[in-house]
């Protein structure tokens, strides 16, 4: 059974209980361009509640409620309005409706307010169908208002005009200008899950002019954005941000970044791809220009894969050096090997190694 069957079937479970449930937000959007989105959300009058009682419910948080479906999760949203707004960010107040036009009107954009059934027939009180067919992004209501209440819907404007190449309407646009200073007080953690969809997509460059057009790369605290080199993974984007103390980034990513800042500013070299893992090594070569393949290739056909395929042991190095030396004249034999200099061959090594001093 395919994700939107499940859905279906779901719906009309729902249904049976006496409620309303509709497929809406990015699914439909998608599914009206012709594409599959993956993600499939789902609204409903029932509430969490009631949920619960009939589904196997996995988390429940502010009326969304995850569950689980003949093997799948969905989210299920019970229908809502929202009143007022704290921080920029969260309404203050949740009440429940069956009122589905009610929940469809506190949603972001009227291209993300298109409802399906579980006939598969659309449901558009709001005209989104329109907005998709013009690609244009519309605000639903007032966009200063709008955005005002949940200032990180500026940034899902610049994703969706980014992924889905569509423009922001005018009124939009000047709202986003307008208001840009509220994404002050968006968490860093919301907008880097923004800003790494913008610079993952394949319209990366469109993007940055994007947030540059609204002049939101000051606020966001990467004006480097401006200069950077795009490569097509957001972490060789925020390496050149020097944003790592200001965004949250895993330790991990950090020592990843710092890297690839080093590797950035040297020669192309193997001994990057041999010191490396796979995963680096193949960020590595997209930096450099090479390709995913390339790089396989070249890390399974290295002359050495590690320490332990030099032609000598440390033991006949000990001959030659002092033993607190020893690491550090591997490592330059594996750099000499790597770039073609020498051959992994013990009489070679000696011979290079006696020259060396
Ligand atoms: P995609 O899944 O492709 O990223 P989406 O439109 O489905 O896009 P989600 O974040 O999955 O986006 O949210 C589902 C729906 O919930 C949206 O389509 C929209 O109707 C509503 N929504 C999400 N975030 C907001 C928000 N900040 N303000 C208002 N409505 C929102
Ligand atoms: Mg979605």
């Amino acid at each position: 059974m395919t994700q939107l069957q499940k859905a279906i079937l779901l719906l009309k479970e729902i249904k049976q209980h006496n409620h309303q449930a509709y497929i809406v937000g990015g699914f439909v959007r998608d599914y009206l361009r012709g594409i599959q989105n993956p993600d499939i959300d789902i609204c409903t009058s029932m509430d969490p509640d009631l949920l619960k009682q009939y589904f196997k419910v996995k988390e429940e948080h502010y009326g969304s409620t995850i569950l689980m479906f003949h093997g799948s999760y969905f989210e299920v949203t019970t229908f809502r309005r929202e009143i007022g707004s704290k921080q920029n960010r969260y309404p203050e107040k949740i009440i429940y409706t069956d009122n589905l036009e009610e929940d469809l009107k506190r949603r972001d954009f009227r291209m993300n307010a298109i409802c399906m059934n579980e006939k598969r027939e659309i449901i558009d009180p709001l005209g989104g169908k329109d907005d998709v067919k013009r690609k244009q992004i519309v605000c639903i209501g007032d966009p200063i208002k709008r955005l005002e209440e949940d200032a990180l819907r500026i940034l899902r404007a610049i994703r969706f005009a980014t992924t889905l190449n569509f423009s922001l309407d005018s009124s939009l646009s000047e709202a986003i200008i307008q208001k840009r200073d509220l994404l002050k007080a968006i968490s860093y953690q919301r907008k880097k899950e923004e800003l790494n969809r913008i610079f993952s997509s394949s319209r990366a460059i469109q993007g940055r002019t994007l947030l540059i057009e609204h002049q939101l790369l000051d606020v966001l605290e990467i004006p480097n954005l401006k200069n950077a080199v795009f490569y097509s993974h957001p972490l060789l984007i925020w390496m050149q941000l020097g944003v790592d103390e200001i965004y949250p980034f895993t330790k991990e990513e950090k020592k990843q970044m710092k890297y690839f800042r080093k590797c950035m500013g040297e020669p192309w070299n193997l001994y990057r791809i041999y010191e490396s893992d796979l995963q680096t090594a193949i960020l590595i070569g997209m930096m450099k220009g090479k390709g995913k393949e390339e790089i396989k290739i070249l890390k399974n056909n290295l002359p050495i894969q590690n320490r332990q395929d030099i032609k000598i042991t440390s033991d006949e190095l000990q001959q030659f050096i002092p033993v607190e030396k020893i690491s550090y004249n591997y490592k330059k034999i594996e750099q000499a090997i790597l770039t073609g200099k020498l051959k992994n061959k013990k009489t070679d090594i000696i011979e290079w190694l006696k020259k060396q001093k």
